[in-house]
């Protein structure tokens, strides 16, 4: 690797060189928790491939909605990395890693040597390569410039298509409705959030965001995407086509490994690391939605805080934590839609069902149990006891002196925990 000039902070520091890719929501967090255990160990150099401080990424629904600003949603600002001496390359992303100098080059052509590399380098949706997939006016919902160009296209045109009807793509369809466009959710199966709901669930769902205005095609293959200078319409595999002047996919991610690939880590789906959050390299470790872990990979942030937790402890040297993976739960950010839904939903032959349906108020509860225990919930129009059932999920307690009227929650079941 050439070494067009070496960064700053690459001069005779005493300490040991930590360099970070990715300054996203793993990355950040894993910093934070290491400047908590060891704030003077390492000389410490962040690259981001986008073009800012770091912000909570969950918050881009909101700001799309207009109830947020992206001022809100900024968790660490270019002055913080300067109070806590971090040098930060923002909108440089690091384009080769050679692990046996040990030195990452970035496309600036910085180059920064390091004792220890974390990798955080997230996901990158993924776009259906249908034919017309990259007309001006297809994008995905991932970053701030994302929601720049939805809200820019809301401003001038009125029809958008959302390609996936997962979480992501309900909350960019809520988003855009609110922002004035007339929005059809395309989804390829048969019910909406069919990773976190079943279908009872869903169909409710599917109801309260018909009444609001959102538009559903369910059951729909898209076939191709047309347009001449801007993408103008949707087309089905069964024929049919709608007008499209925005289509944004949220049909899922992939980790991103082309650069740990590059470098020559060992990948299968996504950066394989052990426990500890180590790569196959002692000296690099990595976090959040590029890694695998034990054949499972993440897209929620719960995981990635507790990944940030074993991985700091390690590079700080107080090497004791394990990544243990735990049940996960997911919420809806659509404001006035009430949905939670925890663990495992889908339950199997040896499993049982606890169901609550009240239809005039809008309610519908599952709990999936296993012998003694509460393995999974779905909870639709009222979610307060969420919290607790995940806990009751994730502490595999056992339920049996409360299973009569656990779908009843906490306040009945342990009236003065309540
Ligand atoms: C709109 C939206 C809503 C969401 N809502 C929720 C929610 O409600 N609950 C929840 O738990 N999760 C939610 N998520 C998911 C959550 O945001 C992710 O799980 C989390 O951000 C993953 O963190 P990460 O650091 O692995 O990836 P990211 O936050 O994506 O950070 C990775 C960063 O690395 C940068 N990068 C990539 N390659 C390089 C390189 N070579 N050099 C330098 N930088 C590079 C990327 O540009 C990016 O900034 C949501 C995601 C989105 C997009």
């Amino acid at each position: 690797m050439s070494t067009p000039h070496a960064a700053a902070n690459t001069s005779a520091s005493a300490r040991p060189s930590l360099v970070v890719v990715g300054n996203g929501m793993a990355a950040m967090r894993t910093v934070e928790e290491l400047l908590k255990l060891a704030p003077e160990l390492y000389d410490i150099t962040v690259f981001g491939a986008e073009p800012h401080g770091n912000y909570n990424r969950i918050l881009l629904s909101p700001v799309l909605a207009g109830d947020k600003s992206i001022d809100d949603i900024m968790l660490n600002t270019p002055q913080w990395y300067t109070r806590h001496g971090i040098t930060l390359h923002a909108g440089d992303p690091v384009e080769a890693i050679d692990r046996k100098q040990r030195v990452v080059r970035a496309r600036s052509g910085i180059c920064v040597p390091y004792d220890r590399l974390l990798l955080a380098t997230g996901s990158k949706p993924f776009i259906i390569p249908v034919p017309g997939h990259d007309l001006p006016g297809v994008i995905a919902f991932r970053d701030i410039q994302d929601v720049h160009q939805m809200l820019e296209a809301a401003r001038q045109h009125r029809h958008a298509v959302v390609i996936g009807g997962g979480l992501l793509g309900l909350e960019a369809a809520n988003g855009l409705l609110r922002q004035g466009m007339q929005v059809t959710v395309v989804h390829v199966a048969g019910s909406l959030m069919n990773q976190q709901l079943d279908q009872p669930a869903a169909a409710l769902l599917k109801q309260a965001l018909e009444a609001r205005g959102l538009r559903f095609l369910l059951n729909a293959e898209t076939a191709a995407i047309s347009g001449e200078a801007r993408v103008q319409a949707v087309h089905f595999k069964d024929g049919s086509s709608i007008p499209a002047d925005l289509v944004v996919m949220t049909a899922g991610v992939r980790p991103n490994i082309q650069l740990a690939q590059s470098a020559g880590l060992h990948c299968e789906r996504a950066i394989v690391v052990d426990d500890t959050l180590q790569t196959y390299d002692p000296r690099v470790y990595a976090v959040g939605e590029c890694v695998q872990h034990r054949r499972a990979t993440f897209g929620l942030v719960a995981p990635i805080w507790e990944q940030a937790r074993v991985a700091a402890a390690h590079l700080a040297g107080a090497g004791h934590r394990r990544y243990v993976q735990q049940a996960t739960a997911t919420k809806l950010k659509v404001t006035g839609v009430d949905l939670y839904s925890a663990g495992d939903f889908i339950g199997d032959a040896e499993s049982e069902d606890l169901v609550l349906r009240d239809p005039r108020r809008g309610v519908y509860k599952r709990l999936i149990l296993k012998g003694s225990q509460l393995i999974g919930a779905v909870l639709y129009g009222d979610v307060k006891d969420g919290p607790w059932y995940f806990e009751l999920i994730q502490q595999r307690t056992d339920i049996a002196a409360i299973r009569h009227k656990l779908v009843f929650g906490q306040a009945l079941c342990m009236p003065a925990a309540a």
